[in-house]
């Protein structure tokens, strides 16, 4: 049976691998990170694990790509690479293309091995992008889409400082306030529209999240069905995370121990007057409906 999976959407930065992290923690559900850059970046580049260890050797991962390919392999990872970029593209959403079977096979091929070899009921994809999510839903899978909007101004700080991917020590890229702000919106429509669609939607704030871990959880698992769950690893705000085989994503993933959650408002220092404003005008309206405010 195919294991039920949770699909991470939105733009980055917006606390999805924090998330993730938490969710990870819950019994029966197994977190896997970005798996949209396993491919290049863990089977390619032999990036590392969230476990520390290199994605070829990580025992998890390599026992995955056993059961599920019969071992990973540079063709491999270099077919799926190549349908992503026919079928797997924002701008086409919603059209139907003869590769799709084949391109949500590999997923589904992956997820599968994932709850097999972790004993895991679900598993958690924190891929983001709402192109794949459409994948996965017009090639027969039914992924629970869990949308985390964060205020596009702390978001547009974020993307505009310089970080340092602790892989392979190069600079995570960087984009200014406009193509922020056109990307937060388009990503959020997207996730939007799958909704229309007929697709389980559940939106989480990111300051919500932050200020109320527990009551966000909680009421993340009732909207997952999962079971109830006292939630041992949370403390108030303090939240103690175990080792994680994430494939990709952020610097966060790697992160072990007591973790003291706070919301991040150094945007309202950091980013300068008129790019606020530019970013503020430019996601309006749709950060009013997330509750991020007025039009200045
Ligand atoms: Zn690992």
């Amino acid at each position: 049976m195919t294991p039920r999976v949770i699909f991470l959407g939105g733009l980055g930065r917006s606390g999805t691998t924090l998330l993730e992290r938490l969710l990870g923690e819950l019994p029966g559900v197994a977190p896997l990170g970005e798996v949209v850059h396993l491919w290049e970046r863990g089977v390619l580049a032999g990036e590392p694990c969230g476990c520390g260890r290199a994605f070829r050797v990580c025992p998890f991962w390599r026992e995955v790509g056993e059961r599920a390919f019969g071992g990973w392999t540079p063709v491999l990872a270099g077919r799926v690479m190549a349908l992503r970029r026919r079928v797997d593209r924002t701008r086409r959403l919603g059209r139907a293309h003869a590769d799709l079977p084949e391109y949500v096979l590999a997923y589904r091929l992956l997820y599968q091995a994932a709850a097999d070899v972790s004993g895991a009921g679900l598993v958690i994809d924190s891929s983001k992008h709402a192109s794949l999510a459409y994948c996965l839903l017009e090639g027969g899978l039914d992924p629970h889409i869990v949308q985390v909007v964060r205020e596009p101004r702390a978001v547009a700080h974020s993307w505009g400082k310089t970080v340092e991917r602790p892989e392979n020590g190069r600079p995570m890229t960087r984009w200014g306030p406009v193509r922020t702000a056109v990307h937060w919106t388009a990503q959020n429509l997207a996730l939007e529209l799958l909704a229309r669609r007929g697709a389980r939607v559940t939106r989480v704030r990111y300051e919500d999240l932050v200020a109320a871990p527990g009551d966000t959880l909680a009421m993340l698992t009732g909207e997952l069905g999962l079971p109830p769950s006292r939630l041992p690893f949370l403390h108030g705000t303090t939240a103690h995370l175990t080792t994680a085989h994430t494939a990709s994503g952020n610097p966060m993933r790697f992160g072990v121990g007591s973790i003291e959650l706070s919301r991040d408002d150094g945007w309202r220092r950091g980013l300068p007057r008129g790019r606020q404003s530019l970013v503020a005008a430019l996601t309006w309206p749709l950060r009013a409906r997330y509750g991020y405010g007025s039009p200045a």
